[in-house]
């Protein structure tokens, strides 16, 4: 079967930590008032993207994977490896940690663990997240956090549209109040919550913490995390490495006038932050503009990009380390 850019309808989540921005920003039509998420590529069941254009129109990923495996990698995947969603965060999120592969496997049925990074698409001024942790042991890590000396205890860091974030499994983190961003992660929704404010959620209860299994899976060797500047390349190549990991790479793609580009060996998922474009491929186009996200098949071959373009484009490095299998 002859491969051809796919393209997603996303599955908007309600929140209640949730704005409208996601529906501002990026137009997409929904009857919710605050949605906190939008999964713009993913095959987790909680949330399927699915494909509305070409012969594929109106299934998943994973019944495409099943059929044209060459299409996501030169290798048989056993699940789509990644998600990526749009967050919009109106209130301070809950302080979580997720578990790496091997915990993951152990503690929750087979489950991947979750490395996740973050593009800020938009933030308010004053906006921060937490990423990381002051405590110099886990000891001290529990004891401060059952005097509740948060402030203490967590590191906050200062997010600007452009700043990007790496958030490796084991790490301490939370989206701060007034950011929006782009989230690309494992496939995976496994998070142990370590603290919530104290909130009240909506069925009139606190929302469960997961603290032993956190405390069983914070990394407490690493010092705090510096973030990445991001700067615009004024020639050259368009594309910026923003993360390359065990799992995944993330680029930013700034295109003004055309761009060639050839999948390797493994899908591309490209979203589209701002700009206005076209993509072409064989004897096909897409219009590119904000808020579109598109899979750029394996075996697709030569493609080009033309016009004025901001993307996030994201790639699986399907090699985990110790040999598992994904
Ligand atoms: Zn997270």
């Amino acid at each position: 079967m002859k491969p051809y850019p796919l393209l997603f309808k996303p599955t908007l989540k309600q929140r209640i930590w949730g704005g409208s921005k996601i529906k501002e920003i990026f137009g997409y039509p929904s009857s919710y008032e605050y949605i906190g998420e939008a999964w713009v590529a993913s095959d987790h069941p909680e949330g399927k993207s699915l494909i509305i254009n070409g012969e594929f129109s109106g299934e998943s990923l994973g019944v495409l994977l099943a059929k044209c495996p060459e299409w996501f990698a030169n290798i048989n995947l056993k699940k789509f490896p990644l998600l990526v969603k749009l967050l919009d965060a109106n209130d301070n999120l809950s302080i979580q940690v997720h578990p790496d592969d091997e915990y993951a496997m152990r503690n929750e049925n087979g489950e991947s663990g979750k490395a996740e990074c973050w593009y800020v698409i938009d933030s308010e001024p004053g906006a921060e997240i937490i990423l990381g942790h002051n405590a110099r042991n886990r000891s001290q890590f529990i004891q401060l956090s059952k005097e509740n000396k948060w402030d203490e205890l967590l590191v906050r860091v200062p997010a600007r549209a452009g700043d990007f974030f790496f958030i490796p499994s084991g790490t301490v983190h939370a989206i701060g109040k007034g950011i929006l961003l782009l989230e690309v992660q494992q496939n995976s929704d496994i998070t142990y919550r370590i603290y919530d404010y104290d909130r009240i959620g909506l069925g009139g209860q606190k929302r469960d913490l997961h603290f032993e299994k956190a405390i069983d899976v914070i990394d407490f060797q690493s010092t705090s995390y510096e973030p990445k500047p991001y700067t615009v390349e004024e020639t050259g190549s368009p594309k910026t490495t923003l993360v390359a990991c065990d799992y995944f790479t993330v680029e930013k793609w700034l295109i003004n006038g055309s761009y060639d580009f050839k999948p390797f060996n493994v899908f591309l998922l490209i979203f589209v932050i701002s700009g206005k474009g076209e993509l072409i491929y064989n004897n096909g186009s897409i219009l590119l503009t904000k808020g579109i996200s598109i899979m750029i098949p394996a075996n697709m071959g030569k493609c080009q990009i033309v016009g004025k373009i901001e993307a996030i484009v994201s790639y699986s490095n399907y090699s985990p380390p110790h040999g598992s299998e994904i």
